[in-house]
């Protein structure tokens, strides 16, 4: 069975916006935190914001305290006085478009025009624009309805944001044709427009349509409604609980989209759902093939596969002897490590990896005596190379081990950083020192020479190539980190200016070994190893441009960089040996 997932599916910028604002408001603006209705149309989001202490009021109080959040719908600009007037302290999440929308109906209607509304009376955000028609505004909802109202002497229309496209088209037409001088105005969002756009051809390559949002959403009920008119069946689901394997098994080919308020997380359950339908079951070789791959990842033995080949590629470049037992070492310890981490991390898990953290709960006695059978199995073994390699490891563990921990009280003069996960972007940066502690720096230390230049280059290229690694992780969990409160680099700079870090740092690293081939610093195996971030930055790009969507096959990618680096190494000494 083929899956074709929309590119524009999920997030769109304002409600994006919005989210991120309700998210950061209890640490950010005084409590309570309000939301004035709720604050997009998707219930599993607006529990997490339960969760986080996020209530909606719907009516505004004589009096009140602490903070409200006016939702990316906006509301009429009376609502905002009355709301500070009660007491609250407002905070303004309307979209920038609806901005622009509601700004161009107070000038137009200031002026005396009369302003016609193409939408959903009872939508909020339609709510929100007439409020700022004054008593001028008018919302028609079909052709039908603008039809019946009455003729102006000068009047607007503005459409709903997330109004079908080709309504406004035709509608355009009629007020060109009936009252010329009406002046309409395409308010569309383009991120509506392209999502309505991309559903309308996928929907032309599939048999069936899957729409992933809020029963109540009004832009994922069109993009339903879009895909119907192309003659397939389309399913509108809230989560995956809601799907028909029945119907969609008779698919070969299935297209999955998602409204402009569903979070990822819930658009990669639906898709990893799809994926492992129980009519895919007899693809033998194939789902064979996957199982497996989604096993080496969940138990972290494809990881600590990668860190035992970067080892061996760094041993190599420092022309380290006899290496196995210093690989054995950085897989044992990234294995025990990752493990411990994804058995604390079962709460963002829970957004970023549902069935991650389903295995991890099932399996976490096990999983746990495998963690810390193989940290001691890693000391033991950097025991043999002396006391310093084994302090060493033994330093790093214990700071593996007590990431997760409370090291300090909360009420003291370092509140708030009471553990070292606390500390912005501490698991990014620890994460890639501690590999590029184990696959180089450790062998270096071991064999006496842990300040040579090339020990110096290696352990920075190292360390970045798993930094590089670790932050994209980061980007793509970003939305399960934010609702757990994890301070990740992505999250402390945004998505954009992440990517932008994250490419240049893997272009640079394609440089690094290519400069220090050339200056002798490194043996010709430099210039082929190279092609390690050369190819994650083009996973960065494929994921970026919406080729592929998170999930186990671009972690499986990702992870497999670690193997090339090792491949390539292996296949430069077979060459030097002929
Ligand atoms: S659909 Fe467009 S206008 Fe509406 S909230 Fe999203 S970005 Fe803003």
């Amino acid at each position: 069975m083929k899956i074709i997932i929309a590119k524009t599916a999920g997030f769109c910028m304002g409600v994006r916006r919005a989210v991120d604002m309700a998210l950061e408001a209890p640490s950010k603006h005084g409590s309570p935190i309000f939301t004035y209705g709720p604050l997009i149309h998707n219930p599993q989001v607006l529990d997490l914001l339960d969760e986080k202490g996020v209530q909606i009021i719907r009516e505004i109080p004589d009096s009140g305290s602490g903070t409200v959040l006016i939702r990316a719908h906006g509301v009429p600009p009376d609502v905002k006085t009355r709301l500070r007037q009660a007491g609250f302290s407002v905070i303004d999440a309307t979209c920038p478009r609806v901005i622009k929308v509601q700004t161009i109906i107070r000038k137009h209607a200031q002026k005396g025009y009369a302003v016609i509304i193409i939408g959903d009376r009872e939508h909020p955000e339609v709510t929100g624009l007439l409020g700022f028609a004054g008593d001028k505004g008018y919302v028609a909802r079909s052709l039908e309805e603008l039809t019946s109202l009455p003729v102006f002497d000068k009047a607007i229309l503005v459409a709903q944001t997330t109004l079908n496209t080709h309504l406004f088209e035709e509608v355009k037409d009629w007020v060109q044709t009936h009252h010329p001088n009406y002046e309409c105005f395409h308010t569309i969002c383009d991120s509506t427009a392209e999502r309505q756009a991309e559903v309308q051809e996928i929907a032309g390559q599939v048999d069936a349509m899957i729409v992933v949002g809020g029963h109540s959403s009004g832009n994922t009920q069109r993009l339903a409604e879009i895909a119907e008119a192309v003659g397939v069946p389309a399913y509108h689901i809230e989560t995956e609980a809601d799907l028909d394997f029945k119907d969609l098994c008779n698919a070969t080919t299935i297209g999955i989209t998602a409204g402009a308020s569903t979070p990822n997380w819930i658009i990669n359950r639906v898709v990893h759902t799809v994926e492992r339908l129980p009519c895919q079951n007899g693809a033998g070789v194939l789902k064979a093939v996957y199982t497996l791959q989604q096993t080496l990842l969940m138990t972290n033995v494809y990881v600590a596969a990668g860190a035992g080949c970067l080892c061996y590629t760094c041993a190599a470049l420092m022309k380290i002897p006899n290496i196995l037992p210093h690989a054995w070492v950085a897989m044992l310890y990234v294995l025990s490590m990752h493990t411990l981490n994804n058995l604390t991390g079962l709460k963002s898990d829970r957004y970023n990896d549902p069935d991650r953290e389903a295995f991890y709960r099932r399996h976490r006695l096990s999983l746990t005596c495998l963690a810390m059978l193989s940290g001691a199995m890693g000391l033991l073994i950097a025991c043999t190379y002396g006391i310093t390699p084994f302090l060493v490891l033994l330093t790093m563990s214990v700071l593996g081990l007590s990431y997760n921990l409370k090291l300090m009280p909360e009420k003291n003069i370092m509140a708030g950083y009471s553990r070292i996960r606390d500390v912005p972007g501490s698991k990014t940066i620890l994460i890639a020192a501690a590999w590029g502690v184990v696959t180089s720096a450790l062998p270096a230390i071991s064999t006496g020479k842990p300040f040579a230049p090339a020990t110096i280059f290696v352990f920075l290229w190292a360390t970045g190539l798993v930094l590089a690694r670790t932050a994209f992780f980061d980007i793509l969990d970003m939305q399960g980190d934010q609702i757990v409160g994890k301070e990740t680099i992505p999250i402390l700079l945004g998505e954009a200016r992440s990517i932008r870090m994250l490419r240049i740092l893997l272009l640079v690293l394609a440089m690094l070994p290519l400069l220090s081939g050339m200056a002798g610093v490194f043996p010709p195996l430099g210039y082929g190893l190279a092609i390690c971030p050369a190819a994650m930055l083009l996973l960065v790009n494929i994921h970026e441009k919406g080729f592929m969507l998170p999930g186990f096959r671009l972690e499986f990618l990702m992870e497999s960089l670690f193997i090339l680096a090792g491949i390539v190494t292996l296949t430069f000494s077979l060459v030097q040996r002929l």
